[in-house]
């Protein structure tokens, strides 16, 4: 800990580091300046010439981005992008420096909240600032990072950095990982797409330390420091030797958080002819292995002769042989499990010792043997997999995630294998052997395979992303343009509003969008109309205090998926609660399926059947903490811009129960699609909403309601019965009234619909297999006959 007055002297350098522009230095960039890609000048530098601001080209394509690098005499570091998620600039683009900011060909790229910018000044520490007329910093590049903080940056409390998709590319996102400074002094690395839960952290430089606001520095000898107002901890400090062998001006100092999910520290050494020798420093792992989301699902890393590979689990094979890290799939078929000792006519057992995973089992159970835990998986129909260590058996579904062998691990891993194979998916040699001896053998042959896969790996994917990151790249840009969040942080917080603030955002609550069991529904904008919104005035609450429901609102606040409507604030006022939301512009899947004249197509259809699944998956396994959400029906899927489904009013049952802690509630829900545990005194589970969904799902295959009076036959009337009835008789091509669709994919949704809406909760899947069923990960096995009770 060093001593207070160090980091008093510390703190006061900070800003001046941050770097604020004189008006009379060299380098001073006037309004009316402006760049162009492909004409000189195409960038501003510094004045010693060290970064500069600028257009660069991005590798192997004809277009551009627009940011900051460290300059070598041949060859460039860049520090910082503008937009990284807008499409590629094309090369007839113009940077124009206005008193309101940077446009780019006339549009806002670089804007800022106060005021008028008077010049701009790329400095010789890489921070490009924009200043008022009293030389005040309006806006500054370090306070906007990307994937790298060079010295004398900072990353505040809540400042994260996103890595790039490959490291030759420092402009495109479609970030995998990203490195998140938390406000208690953690910097913490995680898994891009996942809950920040404490099982997707894959490295952290200190849980726990005492106070808070700390942030992350990199000091100017190349130490990262983790400070707050009165500590300072250096967690990377540069060996003397090394440090003190170059001249400080010779060298600058950067941290990236690279492609590979590993954050680094590199010196960028200059010599005598302006060019830089670059030196990885430091690094927070050294075995990929350990970065999260390094081998897909159901695939595990094993570090061999300093590289680390994806190999599949017993029973599965890769998905993509040439894109390992994808993950692996079953490669057998379930059949039906009936439990006990009949299982070994469908499964044998396979064990590899030394294995590792973090997410936690559905039943830990104390067992004296592997041989014992062993046997409990096989009889076992829910179990994929089992843990056994230290007299310990933690039996867990598949697919397993964040898998790897790690020597020092004395654990034996028991998977279930099953004995009727399906064709192989290109099932090779090597994944029939023991794992052990797998890496041996197969060396050179998983070398080449290696090396081939990128190859083709690398083409295919230069071709694909340049359609694929242009594409998303205008519609996120677009996104943020309605957010008003341009150039900011992606994270959106929970917005606390006043009444009045609602009341004006609706104009008064003039137009109702809908009524619900919960309230109206008003269409309001914000941020000077940029932003379209839909407020739901609760009503007919439980009556509960505005703590709790603060407290509820931002666990609903806190859960992140596409596939979810984003709650955006809330509103507790005495007596008034209301709930502020994205607006969806192209109304409810009823409004899609049930009204309209056309029909979504087959294609449309199935991708929004995935679509729901994996929200609710992700509200049931992938949340903070579980979320039942009571009432999943079709009125309750929302449509956005882009047609992608999301469900909305997830996290809001309890509010209408009168006991949340009860396990035995009275009836939620929406006739229809209620399971049949609602009627009886049964618990309910997740299971209530897989029944829902197996409805929704079926009504999205046949486009029409689960209950229709009008019909020409009263077989019809029950689309359930219907087509249970279609499927025994193999005439699914009557729900679909003839309509052209991939014959396969309907039975298939068909079963698992049907296995859906089973009267016993036991025997529906999980949205998990729900979801790899739908996907044609996992092979669906005939339902039995949805009892007629429950119709
Ligand atoms: P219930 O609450 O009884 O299940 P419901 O789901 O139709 O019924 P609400 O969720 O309150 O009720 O919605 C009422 C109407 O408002 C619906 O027509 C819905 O399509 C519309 N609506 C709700 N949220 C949004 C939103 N975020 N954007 C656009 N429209 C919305």
């Amino acid at each position: 800990m060093a001593p207070i007055f160090f980091v008093f002297f510390f703190l006061l350098f900070i800003p001046f580091s941050g770097g604020r522009a004189q008006p009379n230095q060299p380098g001073r960039i006037s309004p009316g300046a402006s760049l162009s890609p492909t004409t000189r000048p195409s960038s501003w530098p510094s004045p010693v010439g060290r970064f500069a601001f600028g257009f660069y080209q991005l590798q192997g394509t004809a277009g551009y981005a627009v940011g900051i690098w460290l300059v070598g005499k041949h060859n460039k570091t860049v520090v910082w992008t503008a937009i990284r998620d807008g499409p590629p600039i094309t090369p007839n683009a113009t940077l124009n420096f206005t008193e309101d900011g940077m446009l780019l060909s006339g549009t806002e790229l670089i804007t800022t909240a106060t005021g008028s910018v008077s010049y701009a000044t790329m400095l010789d520490n890489g921070n490009f600032v924009l200043s008022d007329k009293g030389s005040k910093t309006v806006w500054q590049s370090f306070d906007h990072p990307t994937d790298t903080i060079v010295e004398g940056q900072t990353l505040f409390a809540g400042g994260q950095l996103f890595s790039s998709l490959d490291m030759s590319d420092q402009y495109s996102t479609r970030s995998r990982f990203h490195l998140k400074m938390l406000d208690d002094g953690n910097l913490v690395l995680y898994p891009t797409n996942t809950t920040e839960s404490s099982n997707d952290v894959y490295w952290e430089s200190e849980p726990g330390r005492y106070g808070s606001k700390f942030y992350l520095h990199l000091n100017n000898t190349g130490d990262l420091d983790i400070i707050n107002g009165t500590s300072l901890e250096t967690f990377v400090r540069l060996d003397d030797s090394r440090a003190s062998s170059v001249p400080n001006d010779s060298i600058i100092y950067r941290s990236t958080l690279d492609s590979d999910g590993i954050f680094r520290l590199y010196s960028h050494t200059y010599d005598q002819s302006g060019d830089f020798d670059v030196s990885t420093l430091w690094e927070a792992l050294t075995d990929p292995c350990e970065v999260k989301t390094f081998c897909g699902f159901n695939s595990y890393c094993t570090f061999y002769d300093n590289k680390a590979y994806c190999l599949c689990l017993p029973g599965t094979d890769f998905l993509d042989p040439s894109d390992r890290s994808l993950g692996c799939g079953r490669n057998f078929s379930e059949g039906v499990c009936s439990g006990g000792k009949e299982n070994e006519t469908l499964y044998h057992i396979q064990t590899m010792d030394n294995m590792k995973w973090d997410d936690g089992p559905y039943v830990k159970e104390p067992m004296s043997t592997k041989e014992e835990c062993s046997r409990s998986c096989l009889e076992d129909c829910y179990c994929g997999a089992a843990l056994f260590s230290r007299g310990y058996c933690r039996k867990q579904n598949l697919p397993l995630r964040y898998v790897r062998r790690s020597p020092g691990e004395e654990t034996t891993a028991i998977f279930k294998d099953g004995t009727v194979s399906l064709k192989s998916r290109n099932k090779t040699d090597s994944q029939k052997m023991p794992p052990g001896v797998i890496v041996r053998k197969t060396t050179i042959v998983e070398i080449l395979l290696v090396t081939f896969g990128f190859t083709a790996l690398s083409c295919v994917a230069l071709a694909i992303s340049g359609l694929f990151v242009f594409k998303s790249r205008v519609l996120r840009y677009r996104r943020m343009l309605e957010n008003g969040n341009l150039g900011a942080n992606e994270e959106v917080t929970l917005r606390l509003f006043s009444y009045n603030e609602l009341k004006k955002a609706t104009n008064g609550f003039k137009e109702e969008i809908g009524k619900g069991s919960f309230g109206a529904v008003y269409k309001g904008s914000l941020f000077k109309g940029r932003r379209l919104v839909a407020v739901k005035r609760l009503e007919k609450l439980i009556e509960e205090g505005e703590r709790e429901f603060q407290a509820e609102m931002r666990a609903i606040g806190r859960t992140h998926h596409r596939n979810l409507v984003r709650l955006l604030g809330y509103c507790a006022e005495g007596s008034k609660r209301l709930l502020v939301y994205e607006y969806m512009r192209n109304g409810s899947l009823a409004d899609l399926l049930f009204r309209v004249e056309r029909r979504p197509d087959w294609g449309e259809r199935v991708r929004i059947a995935q679509d729901v699944a994996r929200g609710i998956l992700y509200l049931h396994e992938e949340c903070e903490a579980p979320i039942i959400h009571c009432d999943i029906k079709p009125q309750n899927i929302l449509m956005d811009d882009f047609w992608t489904a999301k469900i909305c009013d997830f996290g809001l049952a309890k509010f209408l129960m009168p006991d949340q802690t009860r396990t035995f509630t009275g009836i939620r829900g929406t006739r229809g699609y209620l399971a049949p545990e609602w009627y009886k005194n049964t618990p309910i589970s997740v299971k209530a909403d897989v029944y829902s969904y197996g409805m929704v799902l079926l009504e999205i295959l046949c486009c029409r309601r689960n209950i229709e009076l009008n019909v020409s036959d009263d077989d019809e009337i029950s689309l359930s019965i219907w087509i249970y009835k279609c499927f025994v008789g193999r005439e699914l091509d009557k729900i679909v009234r003839g309509e052209e669709v991939d014959k396969t994919t309907l039975e298939n949704m068909v079963k698992v619909g049907l296995w859906c809406i089973q009267d016993e909760p036991a025997l529906r899947p999980s949205m998990k297999s729900v979801l790899l069923m739908l996907e044609g990960i996992s092979e669906v096995s005939i339902p039995p006959c949805p009892a007629p009770t429950s119709m």
